[in-house]
């Protein structure tokens, strides 16, 4: 194909999704990362975590030739005329703020071993005033004859879904400086446009701000509805039917409307953190206010779980309790900042002993919490079990048969943390069941509808 050679700097969820859908498109790809680990598994075709869809792409296109991992970034720059920003902005240790240290480090290294004009696009999610920093210190390089324009396209993919989110993503947000860096990325993202997709043009600010209001917005969204929850346990009323309900009004929609033990991952979290400190920045109180009463309402979404785990096992200590699930959200093997991980902490810290079944997370476990027992098999998760506690909702999890599982464990008690069990089913299978916003046994009109009608997306996470 006739067009830019692309580089993409950054090959973790992002950039190694991003990288091998450009191939797809037909553009010649030279992705880096410094972690020479992570690099050796992508140039063998496989995919450093879990996301469907992504080794396949990735094999194929290392066999057309289209596709090349890399640690040498100096090699990597001089081949290309478009490089594509995909490095990590995690939360700054110390502080709200995001870290964008790799996204400078990047630009300017780029700005070093750049040989042609080229454009750098910004796909990391970053504070608003990031990139006029980074395009201020370009223009002043530039003067020095390497003429290297600065775009922001902020990425809206979701983990499980993430090669799908970026061959037909829902929307593209070019912020550009000039025309020419609009045409280019008209030209990248061509075919997607061609079928409709909405392309909104606009500044760098605005563009920088869409991705952070966004993830804001759905954290809010989230932490609104557990707050709802909260409140349905004080009255006696039942979240399911009021999420059910207010979906069904198209203003507010389905999205992020199931409550449970809240929103983790890799971005939700730390951006919403970042955008509260950016707001008190710029002054705007209020925000920053806002969106630090969401992070409050989601963490005490977890001290929710673990005070009704320590009031059903009659106190924590000694307890041995089950963990369903490890990774934030169904789909992904990303544990960071995930709700179960914090859970275990909890638990561990009253004296409990804890034991973690995830059907794919469970091998990252070690490498950040070593002292936590993960099991091979549910029912060796389950074994002499005082409690089990849905964290993640598998659908694995939704298919337990509880009749089968109660022979395993010591004490059938189980709480439903994101609302995926039947709840009759597993209490005519002699289990004590309780789910945060729902009512208890004794208290519950039953009715013929165990499930809403249409499913509650749990956060529809990055
Ligand atoms: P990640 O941790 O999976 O990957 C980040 C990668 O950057 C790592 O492989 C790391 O080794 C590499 N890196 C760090 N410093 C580098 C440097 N100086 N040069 C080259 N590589 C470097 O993170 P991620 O989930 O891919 O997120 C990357 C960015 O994309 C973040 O800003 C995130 O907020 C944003 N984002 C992520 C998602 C998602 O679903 N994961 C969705 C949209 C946007």
């Amino acid at each position: 194909m006739n067009g830019p050679v692309i580089s993409v700097i950054g090959t973790g969820h992002l950039g190694a999704t991003h990288a091998a859908c450009l191939a797809e498109l037909g553009f010649q790809v030279h992705a880096f990362d410094t972690d020479e680990a992570k690099i050796e598994d992508l140039s063998r075709g496989v995919a450093p975590f879990f996301e469907p869809g992504l080794a396949p792409l990735l094999r194929a296109h290392l066999a057309t030739g289209r596709l090349q991992f890399s640690t040498d970034l100096r090699d990597v720059v001089r081949k290309c005329d478009v490089h594509f920003i995909c490095v990590g902005t995690p939360q700054a240790s110390g502080s709200l703020a995001a870290d964008t240290s790799a996204v400078t480090e990047a630009v300017r290294s780029i700005a070093r071993f750049a040989q042609r004009p080229g454009l750098i696009v910004g796909k990391s999610t970053v504070p608003v005033g990031t990139a006029e920093c980074l395009a201020a210190a370009l223009d002043q390089a530039s003067r020095s004859g390497r003429a290297l324009d600065l775009a922001w396209n902020p990425e809206f993919l979701r983990e499980g879904h993430a090669v799908a989110d970026t061959l037909a993503p829902d929307r593209f947000v070019f912020g550009v400086r000039t025309e020419s860096a609009e045409v280019r990325l008209r030209r990248i993202y061509e075919r997607a446009i061609n079928a409709g997709t909405p392309t909104i043009v606009t500044d760098l600010t605005s563009a920088q701000l869409v991705k952070m209001a966004a993830n804001s917005f759905l954290a809010t969204k989230i932490s609104f509805i557990n707050a709802v929850s909260e409140m349905c346990d004080a009255v006696g009323a039942d979240v399911l039917d009021v999420a059910v309900a207010l979906g069904l009004d198209a203003r507010i929609g389905t999205g992020a409307l199931r409550p449970g033990l809240g929103f983790g991952g890799g971005c939700i979290p730390k951006d919403t953190r970042a955008f509260a400190h950016r707001a008190a920045e710029a002054g705007v109180v209020d925000m920053a206010a806002l969106l630090r009463r969401v992070d409050a309402i989601n963490m005490r979404c977890r001290m929710r779980i673990v005070e009704l785990a320590s009031q059903l096992t009659d106190g924590l200590a000694e307890r041995t309790v089950t963990l369903l699930g490890a990774s934030f959200k169904a789909g992904s093997d990303d544990i960071r900042d995930s709700p179960a991980l914090a859970l275990a902490n909890a638990i561990l810290d009253e004296g409990g002993q804890v034991r973690i079944f995830d059907p794919v997370a469970s091998a990252n476990i070690p490498f950040v919490q070593p002292f936590l027992h993960c099991s091979d098999t549910l029912e060796a998760a389950v074994a002499d079990s005082d409690l089990l506690i849905v964290c993640t909702e598998w659908g694995d999890f939704a298919d337990i048969d509880p009749f089968e599982l109660s022979r395993h464990v010591r004490h059938p008690r189980v709480i439903d943390a994101r609302h995926i069990l039947d709840a009759d089913q597993w209490r005519d299978a002699g289990w004590l069941y309780r789910a945060p916003g729902r009512p208890t046994a004794d208290r519950e009109i039953r009715t013929k509808r165990t499930a809403p009608s249409f499913p509650l997306t749990v956060t529809g996470l990055s």
